[in-house]
């Protein structure tokens, strides 16, 4: 009777099995040392036999977890402690590698489950508003010229939609205290740092009569005194720190950092 391999083989195994007590430690060490030696055959012929019995394997690891559940996680706990640093790098290295599928799920389950992560992070974001004043202050200073160059743009393609608004804003209540506490640590501030005379003012005013921003001849009269640093930005108010600038100039300068005693002549 002619037998196939695969019969064969089944029949070595169950010999094997049957046997495995008796031959103990020599067969083993022969099977170590065929390893070895056939180092990649082997490892071709388990990842052969493990893709075969893929579905047995996971039905099998699945009932061990089960059966021995809380051991399994004491055990990941105790391993993870004492392993931190090596898995969380393996973490960041798994991330890293995937970052493209990663991105690619999330925005698909975001997708498929958006009223559950709606509520989840509004949950999230009540709980952490420190958290979220500080994210948002971390991506402004990240992104800060872009929002400004974009708030730039729209400001000039929408102008008097925004002069409009910035007016109804100033005439509510809560523009209104803005502008009064503005002007009250802008008082405050020159009260604290101010040891301009206005003798000394006018020196300077009178020394030429020119705006140094724009460099548009203006008369003396009609300049206006302007903060180098401005004073909300920390600048005080010191002979050094001011410049007489035309009234445009000034207002269009805003809270600006600008010295024109070292760069006249540039437009902002
Ligand atoms: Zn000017």
């Amino acid at each position: 009777m002619v037998r196939s391999k695969e019969e064969i083989n089944s029949f070595k195994l169950q010999w094997y099995h049957k046997n495995k007590e008796r031959l103990g430690e020599r067969l083993r060490a022969r099977a170590r040392e065929y390893y070895h030696k056939n180092k990649d055959l082997c490892q071709i012929k388990i990842k052969i036999w493990r893709e075969k019995n893929r579905a047995r394997l996971l039905a099998y690891s699945a009932e061990q977890y089960r059966a021995n559940r809380s051991k399994k996680i004491a055990y990941s706990r105790l391993y993870y402690s004492k392993n931190k640093e090596k898995i969380n790098h393996l973490h960041r290295e798994w991330l890293k590698e995937n970052a493209e599928h990663i991105r690619r799920y999330g925005k698909e389950y975001r997708a498929s489950n958006r009223s559950v992560v709606n509520t989840r992070k509004r949950g999230w974001a009540s709980k952490n508003p420190d958290k979220i004043r500080l994210m948002g202050k971390k991506q402004y200073e990240k992104n800060k010229d872009k929002y400004k160059e974009r708030s730039r743009a729209y400001y000039l393609a929408n102008r008097e939609e925004c002069l409009a608004r910035n007016k109804k804003w100033r005439q509510s209540d809560v523009g209104r205290s803005a502008f009064k506490v503005k002007k009250h640590n802008r008082s405050k501030r020159i009260r604290e740092t101010g040891k301009i005379s206005t003798k000394d003012w006018l020196v300077i005013r009178n020394t030429s009569p020119m705006c140094l921003m724009c460099g548009k001849f203006v008369e003396c009269e009609k300049l206006t005194l302007d903060h180098i640093i401005p004073l909300s930005k920390g600048g005080t108010h010191t002979i050094e720190n001011i410049q007489p600038l035309c009234f445009s100039c000034n207002s269009r300068k805003h809270a600006r950092v600008r010295d024109n005693n070292e760069s006249s002549q540039k437009r902002i």
